[in-house]
């Protein structure tokens, strides 16, 4: 293996790291992940400054509007599609056969689909983020299996890391071939490797004329992997040594399919999602060429990083379809089926969950639209909203399906093509909750997501106090940076108290204004609170799960506030004599301001020792007695 004996200049200056205090393998993994972290913000963050104590309306008030030209180009494109989808693909049918018909992959490679995100110069459609989202939205609400297939080729797949770091001679070379209906895939997965890619094992080896790589490994989960023409694979590379100690370098490449020594060795079959192609890939000597390495040797991960970044800004979109449609159902069969004398969305158990369905589905299409938005304008940094609108949106689903399947009572529970067999409306909410589940687990799982949070809301305090939070900074390190953080901190916290107790006037918000009081008032409690537990844990707070948590939750929720209010006084304004967009954005508040306070509760007083001692004890078997009884897996 190939050494490079040179020192990473990234990791030269100051730049203060997340400090591990688990063990090698914890603090490498640590060592990797802050590496490959994009570390500089160039434009303001919304969610950033909410953990700072800075509440700033202005980046998304008024609400962003997609323009009536590209509106009209993605009106015309949802029309064609979706008759052609309605007219030759039965999602029922794709359940049952597992397979989308490769006439209905042909037709839509005609339409254009496959390159919906390619730059028109490259002869794609160069669609915009929200085009692109009202696609996977609609076709999401119809088939997800098909939405799947769309989102894993360009919101992860060859088309947008190739779009941000590949070199105009690439995108020359495959851009075009999207449009003629290549389809793409992205391997990261391994299966001893998922949310930490630190030890991926899959190789590729320069060949000592430095022409070619050869790759080995094994690679799992790869969505659209069984039937990709190319994919993009993120494989080790010779290490770096960095300040003496050998550093792992991961990097990315486009992968032809057709390469010999590429076998799909299963095609993978899971709960729901059954059309999806998705394939467990071993690679024996496979030669890719040098020019096929995207970006630089070792930013492998960093890409892979970043393609998700922007990636993960499609499931909102598709998990605000599904919601769409479930309110759809619950509306329906909730005001129309009559127990104990009345409809059971008018009993208070069936209102309550109505009233969460409808508010929370407008809540996430408000970040959804907004988050898009702000990705096709490139005014703002969108990191932080995305892994929110992630979280927040795939989390919402999930109990949007479960309230709505409790609402359909039996009916919720029986498939699509049974209800239909007996003569009654085949409304798949069982696949809908069957093929929604995996969303908070892909693309950055819900914790993975709470931990990118917390490392983003901590940055600023790290940069700013980093040298005394690290226990391995010398002496001197930590006595400058005490001093520098003395300095800065004993204006800033106080400012936290005093700005809390007097907030700005938001006439614009109508109705809304004491949300957005209340959102500006808590931002500063939220910055204190996450600084004190900085304080106070140390490194520890790394590790301090829980806390970070409810900190992170705080955070979500007052943004999905400022979105939906803003949004509803956007609607409002376009249709001023409906004023239901209201009423949905102050419900949706006022259940989060009830969130917010029960989570601020729990900082103090919580059982979160219990949960670590209680875990501890079943991990360390030492309550196996409670598992008789039953027949063992
Ligand atoms: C249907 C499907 C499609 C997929 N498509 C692709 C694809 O196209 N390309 C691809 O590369 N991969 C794909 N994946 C893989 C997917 O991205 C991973 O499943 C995901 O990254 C989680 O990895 P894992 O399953 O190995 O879970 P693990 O990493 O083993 O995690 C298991 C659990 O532990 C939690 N956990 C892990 N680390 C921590 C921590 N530090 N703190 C707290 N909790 C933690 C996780 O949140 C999770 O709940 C797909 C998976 C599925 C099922």
């Amino acid at each position: 293996m190939a050494q490079q004996l040179e020192e990473d200049p990234a990791t030269k200056n100051d730049t203060p790291e997340f400090v591990s205090t688990g063990n090698a393998k914890a603090q490498q993994a640590m060592e990797v992940a802050e590496e490959a972290r994009q570390k500089d913000y160039a434009n303001p963050s919304f969610g950033g400054q909410l953990f700072m104590g800075r509440f700033s309306p202005t980046l998304m008030h008024p609400f962003p509007k997609q323009s009536e030209e590209d509106k009209r180009i993605g009106d015309v494109f949802i029309v064609k599609l979706m008759d052609f989808l309605k007219a030759n693909l039965d999602p029922e049918e794709v359940e049952r056969t597992h397979e989308i018909p490769k006439y209905v992959i042909k037709g839509m490679a005609e339409l254009g689909v496959f390159a919906m995100k390619v730059p028109k110069e490259y002869d794609g459609l160069g669609f915009s983020q929200v085009n692109y989202n009202r696609v996977v939205m609609q076709v999401s609400s119809y088939c997800a299996s098909t939405a799947v297939l769309i989102s894993a080729h360009q919101s992860i797949g060859v088309p947008q890391p190739l779009k941000m770091f590949g070199t105009e001679k690439q995108k020359r070379q495959f851009f075009p071939r999207f449009r003629q209906g290549s389809i793409s895939a992205f391997a990261l997965t391994e299966p001893n490797v998922g949310s930490d890619p630190a030890e991926m094992s899959a190789e590729a080896v320069l060949s000592d004329d430095g022409s070619h790589y050869i790759l080995n490994g094994e690679k799992l989960w790869c969505t659209n992997g069984t039937i990709a023409d190319i994919i993009v694979v993120m494989a080790k590379t010779a290490p770096k040594i960095v300040r003496g100690k050998e550093r792992k370098q991961i990097s990315a490449f486009i992968l032809e399919m057709n390469t010999p020594g590429i076998e799909v060795i299963h095609r993978c079959e899971f709960m729901g999602l059954k059309g999806i192609y998705n394939g467990a890939i071993r690679f024996t000597n496979v030669k890719i060429p040098r020019e096929n390495l995207l970006d630089a040797e070792g930013r492998g991960l960093a890409l892979a990083l970043a393609t998700i970044n922007v990636g993960r800004l499609t499931l909102p979109a598709a998990c605000t379809g599904a919601c769409k449609l479930c309110l759809s159902i619950a509306r329906q069969w909730s005001s129309s089926r009559i127990q104990w004398g009345k409809p059971i969305g008018l009993h208070e158990a069936g209102s309550e969950k109505i009233a969460y369905i409808a508010a929370t589905t407008f809540a996430m299409e408000a970040v959804t639209w907004l988050t898009a938005t702000w990705s096709d304008e490139g005014k703002v940094d969108i990191r932080i909203e995305a892994a929110m609108a992630k979280l927040f949106c795939t989390e919402a689903l999930w109990k949007i399906v479960d309230m709505t399947m409790q609402l359909r009572g039996g009916r919720g529970y029986e498939t699509s093509a049974s209800l239909k067999a007996r003569g009654e409306p085949a409304l798949p909410v069982e696949r809908i909750m069957r093929d929604c589940r995996i969303n908070m687990i892909l693309e950055g799982s819900s914790e993975i997501m709470k931990l990118f949070l917390a490392r983003e809301a901590m940055d600023p305090h790290l940069k700013q106090a980093g040298a005394l939070l690290n226990p391995r900074s010398s002496i001197g390190a930590r006595l400058s940076a005490a001093s520098k953080a003395f300095g800065h901190y004993s204006l800033w916290y106080p400012k936290q108290w005093f700005d809390e107790m007097s907030v700005s006037n938001y006439r614009e918000m109508g109705d809304l204004e004491e949300h957005y009081q209340f959102i500006e008032r808590t931002s500063h409690r939220l910055a204190r609170k996450l600084f004190s537990s900085m304080a106070r844990y140390q490194q520890r707070l790394e590790s301090k799960q829980m806390l970070l948590s409810r900190l992170i939750d705080v955070g979500v929720d007052l943004f999905v506030m400022s979105a939906v209010c803003s949004y509803a006084i956007a609607r409002i304004k376009e249709a001023p004599f409906d004023k239901s967009p209201i009423a949905l954005a102050d419900y949706f508040c006022r259940e989060a301001r009830q969130r917010i306070a029960a989570r601020f509760d729990s900082l103090g007083k919580n059982n979160d020792k219990l949960a670590n001692e209680l875990a501890k004890q079943v991990l360390d078997n030492k309550m196996t007695w409670l598992e008789q009884g039953i027949v063992q897996v």
